[in-house]
């Protein structure tokens, strides 16, 4: 099977001057876990941002199952889903209805039954008639997950899941993603915590100062490298 993302030479320099990105290239293999390590600054979200249609390039491809994103955007975004570092949700709207509205925002119909299976999945069919602000953050963020999957996206973009949140809403999220693994989903997440990256990750990449400084399979790369080192070097 080809590649779901390849990535090739892809370069950003935002107008303030901050070369953010620079010739990265990177294919990424259908139903992967493929984890972004890098500390602040690094250009994970950049990244993440260009595969996801949000910021422009100045150099460089992306292409999402086979669609390159300047010319065939359209058939490239049916193909994503993006959960953002900030929860942004619509405060007084019911889960149900929340994710209803984003898989609109698609182009997609109504479809019940995957709306409650999708619901059922991420353990919130039970607060589907509640209003988002009535939920705890780790609802939220599922919430948030649930809408990046409304349209049945084959590409998954977690943006620092578990910044800003403690040890046990962290390894809840470990579960959800490990849980949507199964379901066949790509998934690409960043983070700053190594120990994440080795917990949830099939490879790893490390990006630093707009590099990709390398990509490797999890074992491969704690093997060579030790936990230790890595750390010590983030
Ligand atoms: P963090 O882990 O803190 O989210 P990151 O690895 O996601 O960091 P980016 O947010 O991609 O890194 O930022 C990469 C560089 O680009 C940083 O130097 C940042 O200040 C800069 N940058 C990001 N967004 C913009 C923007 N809209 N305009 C100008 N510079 C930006």
């Amino acid at each position: 099977m080809p590649p779901i993302i390849e990535i090739d030479h892809l370069s950003k320099q935002y107008a303030g001057g901050t070369r953010a990105l620079d010739n990265v290239s990177l294919s990424i293999e259908q139903g992967e876990i493929l984890a972004l390590l890098g500390p602040n600054g690094a250009g994970k979200t950049t990244l993440i941002s260009i595969i996801c249609g949000l910021v422009v390039p100045t150099g460089g491809t992306v292409r999402v199952g086979g669609h390159d994103i300047r010319t065939d955007w359209r058939a490239a975004r049916k193909l994503i889903g993006l959960v953002p570092q900030e929860i942004a949700l619509e405060p007084f709207e019911t889960v149900a209805n929340s994710v209803r509205f984003t898989r609109g925002l698609y182009g997609e119909g109504p479809d019940e039954a995957y709306l409650e299976q999708l619901l059922r999945s991420l353990a919130l069919w039970d607060k589907r008639d509640a209003p988002t602000r009535a939920l705890s953050g780790g609802m939220k963020r599922r919430v948030l997950i649930a809408k990046a999957l409304s349209h049945r996206p084959k590409v998954l973009f977690l943006d620092e899941p578990t910044a800003g949140v403690d040890v046990h809403l962290r390894r809840e999220m470990w579960t959800v993603v490990s849980e949507l693994r199964a379901s066949g989903v790509t998934i690409i997440l960043t983070t700053h915590y190594l120990e994440e990256a080795e917990e949830m990750a099939d490879r790893i990449g490390v990006i630093d100062k707009g590099h990709l400084m390398l990509v490797r399979p999890t074992a491969e790369l704690m093997g060579e490298f030790g936990r230790k080192q890595l750390t010590v070097e983030l």
